[in-house]
């Protein structure tokens, strides 16, 4: 292999650059050039394609977001959109891939390997941290410390007033950032998709009178399927008219910010490594990291397999809300 190209695709998450300067300087490094692909597969159905040096890539480490841009993009998902973004590749020389996002963009990958036999690798890119076959995503880390801040903040308030707030925090279909930010911003309950008994105990909660002499309570909702803050405060509200009961929805500041030094360092070492996964003539893997080692999962497993929440952690919040 003489030239690859990395992209970032789907949603961004605080790292991304760290990433995208490891791939680069990881290929540098073994004499590799480098193609940045602007705005995901719509930059490699468009062509935009970016020269990426050493230089190119100083000074990105700390910065949130990511300077390649992303998107989603539909027209990746019809074949004659993936024949132009072959063709835009072949004419650039481009061997094969780094593929920084979520199992959306693995699955364009994985089909685009069938077709075109263009290898690449993935890395796990989201703040959701909802991907199988790696501990934490590139970004959770950073969305946490984000939302627990909010939270720490949000208790002040809470306290002053002795009121209760219900704080919501981004994960669609997984509960991975409720879970921990509740645990780390002292939730008095988490409610999250994964558990269709959270909200009973919950109302259980607060019928307990004991509970009654909380003067305020945080209650961290994953925004999703059960519609989130707005439902729970409706519910409350209508059993409860004489509590005071606000909600804040966190939204989309958890996605950006300086990334934390946990998410540099992962998102370093899974640039390193995929980039010479890659040269080894690896293809259809994702990277991640379990135990502190770093990993290759296929796309098939990765995209079909549902990672499980830690079961234990979420025990806990039963023991300290007590
Ligand atoms: P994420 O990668 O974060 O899961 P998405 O699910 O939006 O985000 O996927 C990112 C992009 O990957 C999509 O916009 C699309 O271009 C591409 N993609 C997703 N699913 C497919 C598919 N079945 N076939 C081809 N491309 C796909």
């Amino acid at each position: 292999m003489k030239k690859i190209a990395v992209f970032t695709s789907g949603g961004d998450s605080p790292g991304m650059n760290a990433c995208i300067r490891a791939v680069v300087r990881t290929a540098n490094f073994n004499n590799i050039k480098v193609v940045g692909i602007m705005n995901g597969y719509k930059g490699m159905i468009d062509g935009e394609f970016v020269n990426l040096t050493t230089e190119s890539v100083a000074n990105i480490i700390q910065r949130g977001g990511t300077i390649l841009k992303t998107s989603r993009c539909e027209e990746f998902k019809t074949v004659d959109g993936r024949k132009t973004a072959y063709e835009n590749l072949k004419k650039n020389q481009i061997e094969g891939l780094i593929c920084i996002g979520g199992d959306g963009t693995y699955t364009g990958a994985e089909i685009f390997y069938n077709e075109f036999e263009i290898p690449s690798i993935g890395i796990p890119g989201t703040i959701d941290n909802d991907l199988y076959g790696t501990d934490h995503t590139i970004g959770y880390d950073t969305a946490l410390n984000t939302a627990m801040d909010a939270i720490d903040k949000i208790r002040d308030t809470a306290d002053s007033h002795n009121r209760i707030f219900i704080v919501e925090v981004m994960g669609r279909s997984a509960g991975f950032i409720a879970l921990a930010v509740g645990i780390a911003g002292g939730a008095e309950s988490i409610i999250i998709p994964e558990d269709t008994e959270d909200e009973i105990r919950l109302f259980e909660n607060f019928r307990n009178t004991n509970r009654r002499k909380k003067s305020f309570s945080i209650i961290v909702v994953a925004e999703g399927e059960k519609g989130g803050s707005t439902y729970i405060y409706n519910k409350l509200k209508k059993e409860f008219p004489q509590l005071d009961i606000r909600t804040t929805v966190l939204g989309h500041i958890q996605r950006g910010g300086n990334p934390s030094a946990r998410d540099r360092i992962l998102a370093t070492r899974l640039g390193v490594s995929s980039v010479e996964r890659l040269l080894e003539g690896g293809k259809n893997e994702c990277a991640g990291m379990i135990n502190n080692k770093v990993c290759f999962t296929s796309y098939h497993d990765a995209i079909k397999t549902k990672k499980q929440l830690p079961t234990y952690i979420y025990s806990l919040i039963n023991i300290l809300s007590s």
